[in-house]
């Protein structure tokens, strides 16, 4: 058995992992990272959301390629090959998890591939190819993320039933798919196979997709999904699913029993808390799974920190790494908590949908007066140019000051666009300051000065006096 002793050892390398131990690194700390794959990565580079970021790029182009006899250009209806289309996905996974290998080793990050079991609050011990490696850390961050929620009536051993994983590694192209969840997986994916060609149908429990996210918001991506999808069930659940000899029978409730191709299940993730030996510490963990932490990502365990979605909501890639640095300063004694004004959430539809800050919902439900004002992308030149007058952008605002506590884009890229929401939620900025800060033009940003315009009733391509 090997030995090693360690400043700080992570556990886990996705983006909140691979963060953590390379900022480490950069304040000079000694740092061993642990992880079961060959390289740092996670579920975010390996089987979320750049492989899915891959497939979702292309069904874009299919989608435009479709869409362009409107504008006077037909390319047919595009011909797929799937297994081209799979290396090409697995090329840009390969590429950036070597990159993100390459670059610890710049680092001199130790990078120890095998299964990690706490064995103390000061040790652990790693099952690797090459046998056992006992580490003796002085810290330790655990950010061994979240996996798959599966439900035992929806739990079928079949190559028909799909999770996210299983769905990404793109073993073809179904005639017929049921997404069962309405969340941001199954929007996603729900979108690749519909553009490759299958007859998408997505169920969904509660009365509308996306439960978490502003209606506005929503309706926009909806009306497209419609036209997209063969069929969207909302207040719909799926009571059973049965193996027949062409495809798998689901009984819906509301009843109904359709058989479809494959079914994917994407209803919700949850935290990896279930770390070997993490008794041997005193880390604790709440009812719902998430690992318990303070401010600084400190778990009851002194030694012990805890980060990404195994740290709890929302289990974002971006949200991890930000806690990372927290605790990485926190080991390094800096002043440091993770208390962000605004985490931005993007589903990558087309629509694009995405948000940050306060919602219009959550301001009703906790009694903030908010004012709510709303750009309708339609009257956008730049949206008109590029056949995307669907999409609309909204400011949730403070009334009496115009301060900007929210921020949500339904659109095409809305996910970049949401960056300058976080921004003037972060920055504490104004309806004003946003209204007095020059967009370029003609681009989709100025769909944000607009709406701010709006809040004084004095947008330019929206006549919508303030009311007296
Ligand atoms: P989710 O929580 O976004 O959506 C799951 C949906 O399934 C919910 O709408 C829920 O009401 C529904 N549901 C649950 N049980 C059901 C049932 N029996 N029948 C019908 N519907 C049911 O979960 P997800 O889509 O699996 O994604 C998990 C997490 O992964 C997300 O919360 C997010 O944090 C992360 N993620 C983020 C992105 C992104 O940032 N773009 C992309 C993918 C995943």
């Amino acid at each position: 058995m090997g030995t090693q002793t360690t400043q700080v050892a992570v556990l886990g390398a996705g983006p909140g992992g691979y963060a953590a131990a390379f900022y480490a690194a950069d304040l000079g700390m000694q740092v061993t990272l642990i992880d079961e794959e060959r390289n740092p990565g996670g579920v975010c580079l390996y089987r979320g959301c750049i492989p899915s970021k891959a497939l979702l790029h292309v069904a874009k182009v299919m989608d435009d390629a479709r869409h362009a006899h409107a504008w006077g250009v037909d390319f047919g209806e595009p011909a797929v090959d799937v297994a081209k289309l799979r290396s090409f996905k697995q090329g840009v996974v390969d590429k950036l998890t070597g990159g993100v290998g390459h670059v610890a080793r710049l680092r001199k990050v130790t990078f120890l591939q095998g299964r990690a079991t706490l064995t103390g609050p000061h040790s652990l011990t790693v099952a690797g190819q090459d046998g056992d490696t006992d580490v003796q850390f002085e810290h330790c961050v655990l950010a061994t993320g979240s996996c798959p929620t599966r439900i035992p009536s929806l739990s079928l051993d079949s190559p028909r039933m799909l999770d996210s994983t299983s769905a990404l590694e793109l073993p073809d192209v179904p005639a017929s798919l049921l997404v069962v969840g309405g969340g941001y997986i199954g929007l996603e994916l729900g979108t690749v196979y519909a553009a490759l060609g299958s007859q998408v149908s997505v169920v969904e429990m509660t009365p509308g997709l996306l439960p978490g996210a502003d209606r506005d918001l929503v309706n926009v991506l909806h009306k497209r999904l419609e036209k997209l999808c063969a069929a969207i069930m909302v207040s719909t659940k799926v009571v059973k699913v049965a193996e027949e000899a062409n495809g798998v029978r689901v009984t819906f409730d509301p009843p109904a029993e359709p058989v479809f191709d494959r079914v994917l299940v994407a209803v919700g993730r949850r935290p990896n808390s279930d770390i070997p030996g993490l008794a041997s510490t005193r880390v604790k963990v709440d009812a719902r799974g998430f690992i318990e932490t303070d401010a600084q990502r400190r778990t009851a365990e002194p030694t012990i920190f805890a980060i990404g979605d195994v740290a709890g909501e929302p289990m974002l890639a971006h949200k991890a790494s930000h806690e990372a640095r927290v605790a990485i300063d926190a080991i390094a004694g800096h002043k440091a908590v993770f208390e962000p004004a605004a985490i931005p959430a993007v589903v990558f539809t087309d629509p694009e949908i995405a948000w940050c800050g306060l919602t219009e919902a959550q301001a009703q439900a906790e009694g903030i007066a908010v004012e709510i004002a709303k750009f309708p992308w339609g009257a956008l030149g730049r949206a008109i140019t590029i056949d995307r007058p669907e999409g609309l952008t909204k400011l949730v605002l403070e009334p009496k000051t115009g301060r900007v506590l929210g921020v949500g884009i339904a659109g095409s890229g809305a996910g970049e666009l949401i960056a300058e929401g976080v921004l003037a939620v972060e920055m504490g900025a104004t309806a004003e300051d946003m209204k007095l800060t020059i967009h370029p033009h003609p681009t989709l940003s100025e769909t944000l000065m607009e709406s701010a315009e709006v809040f004084f009733g004095q947008s330019t391509h929206v006549y919508k006096p303030k009311r007296k």
